[in-house]
């Protein structure tokens, strides 16, 4: 890369899962990268490898307190994903979704930054319309233990569009659908993660319900190419923009083909389904397609057969969250399905 294009860029929840992947790149590309995070989830192993790199720094600092920093462009990222994370602080939660969305919106709007929001398809929550358009304005409880995560998401979007429209801000939503990968946190309870964890040690595959409802994975390289396709994109989009992977399976059929790429003998056991869970899920990608000249190119059979061996190579247990002071716990359980 050329000098003249090398940025000061702030990616907040730069330890994390999507964030490390995201500072790597942007490393890579030769821009002076700032991580900003708390270590809430993430760990410094997840970025200990940049630490060697001259143009990679680390901030611990917490987004819903003010940051005062000079960059060109800021990927806010920071804010737990899954939802037992989410739901163990569900105030703070909120808090760093919106006092997050505020300081570092108030940030862009000081040194006339661009910025990046990591929304999430949680907006649409239970969603009537499927797949998902971004005009769909959603079906979301606003009062349940998953609110704390999608109404602070939503308002975040809020305050993106709000800081465009009276500030001028160039401001990119990318809602974000669900994305597993090396570097996701073992004990984060999401499927992914659950199920390879207790495939390679030989437990059952705990499938909460009857295991019918969807969800559309996506393998993180191709989240991350279009994290950069939409900062790098030369007109601000107006507007949210999906991404993910539209292929869409049970949770049954993950099992299933989990269970057989890791030659596991583990049953699956069936449990209750936690509140609100949504039934299905599938990005309608038409938009990001249009706009980036993007789709994934990693089939769900290749992206586990990489995501494997991270886990496989980890050396510490389920239950003792490396670096964090979150563990492993069992979601919040309903009685049967409101949705379908
Ligand atoms: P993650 O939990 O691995 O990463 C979040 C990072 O934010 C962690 O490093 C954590 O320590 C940091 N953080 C949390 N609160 C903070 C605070 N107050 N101040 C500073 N740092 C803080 O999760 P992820 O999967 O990498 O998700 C990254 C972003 O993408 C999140 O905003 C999430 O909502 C969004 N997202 C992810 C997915 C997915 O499937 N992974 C789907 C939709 C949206
Ligand atoms: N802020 C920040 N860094 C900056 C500029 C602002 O963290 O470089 C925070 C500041 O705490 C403020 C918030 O962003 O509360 C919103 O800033 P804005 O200028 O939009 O609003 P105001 O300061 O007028 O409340
Ligand atoms: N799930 C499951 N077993 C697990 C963990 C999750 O069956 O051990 C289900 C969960 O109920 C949901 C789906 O898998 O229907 C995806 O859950 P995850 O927490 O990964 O993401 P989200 O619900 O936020 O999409």
């Amino acid at each position: 890369m050329k000098e003249v294009s090398r940025k000061r860029i702030l990616v907040t929840g730069g330890a994390g899962f999507l964030g490390s992947h995201l500072c790597e790149r942007l490393v890579a590309q030769g821009h002076d990268v700032l991580c900003v995070d708390n270590f809430y989830t993430g760990t410094k192993d997840n970025i200990a490898h940049l630490f060697d790199c001259a143009n990679f720094e680390l901030m611990r600092h917490d987004v819903t307190f003010p940051l005062y920093v000079e960059v060109d462009e800021i990927y806010n990222l920071a804010c737990p994903a899954s939802p037992i994370h989410y739901q163990h602080d569900p105030v703070q939660t909120t808090k760093t979704s919106v006092h997050g969305a505020i300081n570092m919106l108030g940030l862009a709007k000081r040194v006339k930054a661009k910025i990046f929001q990591a929304s999430t398809s949680e907006v649409y929550g239970d969603a009537r319309v499927h797949p998902q358009t971004e005009d769909y304005w959603g079906h979301v409880n606003p009062i349940g233990p998953r609110s704390c995560y999608d109404e602070g998401k939503r308002c975040a979007e809020t305050l993106f569009m709000d800081y465009r429209r009276q500030h001028g801000l160039d401001i990119r939503i990318a809602r974000i659908f669900n994305t597993y990968g090396p570097r996701m946190h073992p004990a984060d309870g999401r499927v992914v993660s659950n199920f390879v964890m207790q495939a390679l040690s030989g437990e059952p595959l705990t499938v909460y319900g009857d295991g019918s409802q969807t969800r559309s994975f996506c393998y993180v390289d191709d989240m991350i190419d279009a994290f950069l396709r939409l900062m790098n994109l030369r007109n601000d989009p107006d507007g949210p923009v999906n991404l993910g992977n539209p292929h869409e399976v049970s949770m049954l059929q993950i099992a299933q083909q989990i269970v057989e790429i890791t030659g596991s003998k583990s049953p699956i056991e069936f449990r209750p389904l936690p509140i609100d869970d949504p039934w299905h899920r599938q990005p309608d990608i038409t938009r990001a397609t249009q706009l980036l000249a993007w789709v994934p190119v990693t089939s769900l059979e290749a992206g586990l057969a990489k995501t494997v061996p991270y886990f496989s190579a980890l050396s510490y247990p389920v239950s003792g969250a490396p670096g964090t002071r979150i563990g492993h716990a069992e979601p919040v359980l309903q009685r049967e399905h409101t949705g379908g």
